[in-house]
């Protein structure tokens, strides 16, 4: 019987048959699939005819067809609907695909066709995206080291090596600092505290085997103990456990594990050829250049700043006024801004709830595309993994698009957190196929389902990434929808959380969801004033981590990082009363491996080109301006990574963004 994750899907739109797919299904169908695209992956690199555009470049587009069908199903249940069986799975096949992919790109023979290739695409007549996907793939070879030979090529083997084993050790020591620490709480203790911190500290305490509630190392419990403890010595105790994570001494100590993974990073961009491990990163990136990172992180640190010690000025005199004399220290921060948020914010969840319906949330973030898009949305009645999920085919003017498919409700088999992914990316070579699109958030069940702000917003963000994919129009997979630089990644994204505040999408669907009124004007302005608050202080700790990641990875490495974050942080003149929101030996962005190394900026990067974006149409004066829209999806939406991504931004905006509008956005413009 053949398996019914290679089969051919006979379903509505060939979405993938999940009622016909068991657990034991998984480990079969992907050793079938690696061994179909290995086959594939040696017909190309022994092909005896001379290297061309279509036997090489359009034959690694078309391979690997079984391989994207076995995984887009287990992916999208492992993360969403996962069981044990389906965890010990993804234990099993995580080091094999790293080992299948590795395999490519050092496979001599194929990196021989695809530079034959490369070296004649003058010649070759390409589209301006075949040259792009060539491009992209020739360098994607060259940076995983594919042309290195003889002893650079062994030791860059070692050095990917040893840094894999670096990042696991870095991420298992901050993991047992954060496991062994804790601090019992007596009931004096307990002062200030709020019950849901109580309850955590106390669920806390039982599992540490302890009779009574303790603080742990754990940002959900320490974080609101920091905001809410009134005693002033138990949350410095707390605090500094907390900033020794990962530099206690000892086997679990970090810091020599960074000074060598700084290390041989550094001499893994050397031997690929580029000046500085930061220039190698930043090259696939938007920003392109250490300088271009720099600027922006500058342009934005002196006005955070001013506003932090404006902030600190006040938070210091709430502190005298208690009586408590001496410097406003970083234990205090927390504390004093969560009195000063009351006081100023004022806003009680249980009020704002009933006018953010999950359904008419839902219907919003449609009815805003089929405002800018025209895009058309309709239940579809398929078998999905879970009751909870729906789908709805999405047309335009009577034409398929794609599907999108919506999984709202938390779950104790789901992942945490909100994410968009394609379970089939769209792609017109070898044939035409429209996109798949999952939205997967974590949301509480409710009869109806009320959302609070922030989940309102994350559903409009991964909305805002499922139109990336779906109004895909690219020919090649590998650059569709949202195949795009790191730093690139969240504008679309980041941009449609704007259009949930446009007064008139929340006066017709931000309702009461028993009267049907639409939300009152003092209660929303509570809710939008609130998102600027203590902005000052996390733009702060935010660009100070940002800037000591970026300086660690430029020029030689540092032979002691905790040095060099001293000297940084003293040239930028950091607020006392602030610490970089993750220290060197805590920086699991930056070591577990190397994702966001000298990537850490790229948070804000988005978040300038999207408030800059945003405020196009806010020029407009029309959130819905018509051409705006079309230029939208002309120039961004429907790109994918066909373009560079500046010249993308610039095709749209007509000019590189600034910081202002973000500056404006975050409360900190002059
Ligand atoms: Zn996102």
């Amino acid at each position: 019987m053949i398996n019914p994750l290679l089969a051919d899907w006979s379903t509505p739109f060939q979405i993938a048959p999940f009622n016909a797919i068991s657990d034991d299904d998984f480990a079969p169908a992907l050793d079938e699939a690696l061994a179909a695209h290995d086959a594939e992956i040696a017909a190309i690199a022994q092909n005896v005819s001379p290297a061309s555009f279509e036997n090489v470049i359009g034959a690694l587009e078309s391979a690997g067809g079984a391989l994207d069908k076995v995984l887009s199903v287990f992916f999208t249940v492992a993360g969403a609907d996962s069981n044990s069986a389906r965890e010990e799975l993804q234990r099993d096949f995580s080091p094999k695909l790293a080992a299948h992919f590795s395999r490519i790109t050092a496979n001599k023979a194929l990196f021989q066709r695809l530079q034959d290739v490369w070296t004649n695409r003058d010649r070759l007549n390409l589209t301006d995206e075949q040259a792009r996907v060539l491009m992209l793939t020739h360098r994607g070879f060259v940076r995983a080291g594919a042309a290195l030979t003889g002893v650079e090529d062994t030791r860059m083997a070692e050095i990917k090596s040893r840094l894999a084993e670096l990042g696991t050790s870095f991420t298992q020591n901050l993991l047992a600092d954060e496991r062994s620490w804790f601090m019992e709480l007596g009931e004096l203790d307990l002062e200030g505290l709020p019950q849901f911190v109580i309850d955590t500290a106390r669920a806390a305490g039982e599992e540490k085997g302890v009779g009574g509630p303790v603080v742990t190392l754990s940002r959900s419990l320490i974080v609101p103990f920091l905001q809410f403890s009134a005693c002033r010595d138990l949350r410095q105790k707390a605090f500094e456990a907390w900033a020794a994570r990962g530099a206690n001494g000892g086997a679990t100590d970090n810091r020599a594990i960074c000074a060598e993974i700084l290390a041989l990073r550094e001499e893994r961009a050397g031997l690929l050829g580029y000046a500085s491990f930061a220039d190698y990163k930043l090259e696939t990136e938007m920003a392109k250049t250490p300088a271009a990172v720099r600027q922006l992180l500058r342009d934005v640190w002196e006005p955070a700043k001013a506003q932090a010690e404006a902030d600190a000025a006040v938070l210091t005199k709430m502190m005298r006024a208690e009586g408590v004399n001496g410097d406003l220290a970083p234990w205090d921060w927390r504390y004093y801004a969560a009195k000063r948020r009351v006081a100023e914010h004022d806003i009680d969840e249980a009020e704002v709830k009933p006018y953010f319906q999950l359904e008419r949330m839902i219907e919003a973030s449609f009815a805003c595309a089929t405002r800018l898009f025209g895009l058309e949305f309709k239940r579809l009645d398929v078998p999905l993994y879970h009751a909870d999920c729906r789908a709805w085919e999405v047309t335009r003017a009577g034409k398929h698009v794609a599907v999108f498919i919506g999984d709202y409700f938390a779950r104790g088999s789901k992942r945490s957190g909100a994410w968009c992914s394609a379970m089939r990316a769209q792609a017109k070579y070898p044939e035409v196929q429209t996109p798949i699109v999952i939205n997967v958030c974590n949301f509480a069940k409710g009869t109806p389902a009320l959302l609070s702000y922030d989940d309102a917003r994350t559903l409009f963000h991964e909305f805002g990434h499922a139109l990336h994919q779906m109004l895909s129009n690219v020919t090649y997979e590998s650059i569709s929808g949202t195949s795009v630089a790191r730093d690139f990644v969240e504008l679309p994204s980041q941009l449609y959380e704007h259009w949930l505040d446009v007064p008139e999408v929340l006066a017709e669907f931000a309702t009461h969801y028993e009267t049907g009124e639409p939300m009152p004007k003092a209660l929303l302005d509570k809710v939008l004033g609130a998102a600027t608050f203590d902005m000052g202080f996390q733009t702060v700790e935010y660009v100070a981590s940002a800037m000591v990641d970026l300086a660690f990875h430029e020029g030689v490495a540092p032979a002691d990082p905790m040095a060099k974050q001293a000297e940084i942080l003293a040239e930028m003149d950091m607020p006392a009363a602030i610490v970089m929101r993750h220290a060197t030996p805590q920086f699991a962005h930056v070591f577990s491996g190397d994702g966001y190394s000298a990537g850490y900026y790229s948070y804000m990067w988005s978040e300038v080109m999207d408030a800059d974006a945003f405020e196009a149409f806010e020029e407009k004066g029309d959130a819905f301006d018509g051409q705006l829209a079309a230029s939208l999806e002309r120039n961004i939406l429907s790109s994918g990574g066909s373009r560079d991504a500046a010249e993308l931004y610039e095709a749209f905006r007509g000019r590189m963004p600034g910081v202002e509008a973000l500056l404006k956005g975050r409360g900190l413009a002059a």
